[in-house]
């Protein structure tokens, strides 16, 4: 098969027997050849990761067990499912649980392989769901599509040569099928289940969407499209029409989790255009066309001086600060040196003669070790507790008076300013805040600027 286009359903999207209905539709009313990635039903992710601590911890994991089978055989049940297709990996539950729980253990390795269940249950799931509608469909692991990474659990990285793998591996697919296969996990060289990152099936979809060269990669999701700022925090907020590839790669960098940051490029390598839908907004027999709806992630976006807003809402940020830094080539690198080596990144920068103020997040280095080292030359505060509020737009670099209209904004609602950083694209400006005022901070800017 060639498919012309990706469609990837996240979790709230599969999250029952009527969600999947829906999303039946959806696939059944698209009638160009297409793959579907599917992510685990709604909540079984988290509810596997819950099990598996308390399996570890040898307290009770029954209770999530329970609710695990629950959702999935509600489904099999309401759809007259055959329950076979899911009753291998059902099992498969139970002997990874057994397993941690008797070696009290949780290594990564085990951890990937039982989160793994999530999305190979809910493509089984789906793809019977197509084949009740007499829809061609088969479910498919993703490394049966070629699909493999390295090995570091939980963040696997995909091997560069997948890609032509993938492409070849559907290429053989016949005529006629929808191939459904699982978001999020890959598998290493050697045959270990790997995951992607929570989130990683928009990933998932952008690479399959890269290998097999479609023309549009849709990533359907439970809000209508990418919205101006995030709707917890914003209700209402509108729905972007369209938004450049390096906007929302900066968006979802800084916290918009309607993707997941690395979405964005591969289908920019390729300008695969990417759509974000609503599964349940977006209505399969409502005239209007699907690129209508929702928000178009390409180029051809027209320039907006602030497109949207994005907000991290816990980070820790690093102020350095030494006078020999003055005039002393090589400090900086020195600094940078420490971080790389202990496996942290940096996310927001600002420098000034004397000294560097960073945040982080998601640290999976060592940080304590990378301060201690940095504290051999140089003053180190750390702040555990602070807010990213990012705003994006290739606007930004156009229009002059913005700045001081944002730290107005900013400062009449007592929104304190810690550092103030803008990328060298110039399409976003970040700043550094506390929890406490970054809610309020996003609504004022939201109010202000789209309100
Ligand atoms: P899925 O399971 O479909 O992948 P996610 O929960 O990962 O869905 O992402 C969708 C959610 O992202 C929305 O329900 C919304 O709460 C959140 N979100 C945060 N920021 C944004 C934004 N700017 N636009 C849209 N959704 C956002
Ligand atoms: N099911 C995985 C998660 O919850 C991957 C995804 O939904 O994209 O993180
Ligand atoms: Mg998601």
């Amino acid at each position: 098969m060639r498919p012309r286009l990706v469609m990837k359903f996240g979790g709230t999207s599969l999250a029952t027997a009527e969600a999947m209905q829906r999303v039946a539709e959806h696939v059944i009313y698209e009638d160009r050849p297409k793959l579907v990635i599917v992510s685990a039903v709604g909540g079984v992710t988290d509810l596997l990761l819950e099990a598996a601590y308390a399996a570890c911890a040898k307290t009770a994991a029954e209770p999530f067990v329970i609710e695990i089978r629950k959702r999935h055989f509600e489904i099999v049940d309401k759809l007259s499912i055959d329950s076979q297709v899911i009753a291998q990996l059902d099992q498969e539950l139970d002997r990874l649980l057994t397993g941690i729980s008797m070696l009290g253990e949780l290594s990564p390795r085990t951890r990937d392989a039982l989160v793994s269940l999530g999305e190979r249950i809910s493509a089984r799931l789906f793809a019977a769901t197509l084949q009740k509608r007499n829809h061609s469909a088969r479910a498919y692991d993703s490394w049966e599509l070629g699909l493999t990474t390295n090995d570091v659990h939980a963040c696997a990285e995909p091997r560069p040569e997948c890609l032509g793998e993938i492409s070849q591996a559907i290429s053989a697919i016949e005529d006629g099928l929808t191939p459904v296969v699982t978001g999020f996990i890959g598998r290493s060289p050697t045959g270990e289940i790997t995951t992607l990152g929570r989130g990683g099936s928009d990933f998932s979809a952008a690479l399959f969407g890269l290998a097999a060269e479609v023309e549009e990669i849709q990533i359907w999701t439970d809000v209508q499209g990418i919205l101006r700022a995030d709707p917890r925090v914003v209700p209402g907020a509108e729905v972007i029409p369209m938004i450049r590839f390096e906007e929302a790669a900066e968006l979802a960098y800084f916290g918009a989790k309607v993707l997941h940051p690395r979405t964005i490029e591969p289908a920019r390598r390729k300008n695969i255009p990417v759509r974000v839908l609503g599964t349940f907004q977006v209505d399969p027999k409502d005239p209007t066309p699907i690129w209508e709806q929702g928000t178009l992630i390409d180029d051809r976006a027209p320039s907006e001086p602030v497109r949207a807003l994005a907000l991290q809402r816990q980070v820790e940020s690093l102020h350095v600060h030494s006078m020999r830094m003055l005039e002393a080539p090589g400090f900086l690198s020195r600094v940078f040196e420490i971080l790389a080596r202990r496996r942290i990144s940096v996310d927001v920068i600002a420098t000034s003669e004397v000294s560097i103020s960073m945040t982080f997040d998601r640290t999976e280095g060592d940080l304590n070790a990378a301060i201690e080292e940095i504290s051999t030359f140089a003053e180190v505060e750390r702040e555990p507790n602070r807010s990213i509020l990012c705003l994006v737009g290739s606007g930004l670099r156009e229009d002059a008076g913005l700045l001081s209209r944002i730290f107005d904004i900013l400062s009449q609602n007592q929104v304190p300013v810690y550092v103030i950083s803008q990328g060298a694209s110039r399409i976003n400006i970040t700043l550094v805040t506390d929890p406490a005022h970054a809610l309020n901070g996003m609504r004022a800017l939201y109010q202000e600027l789209f309100g």
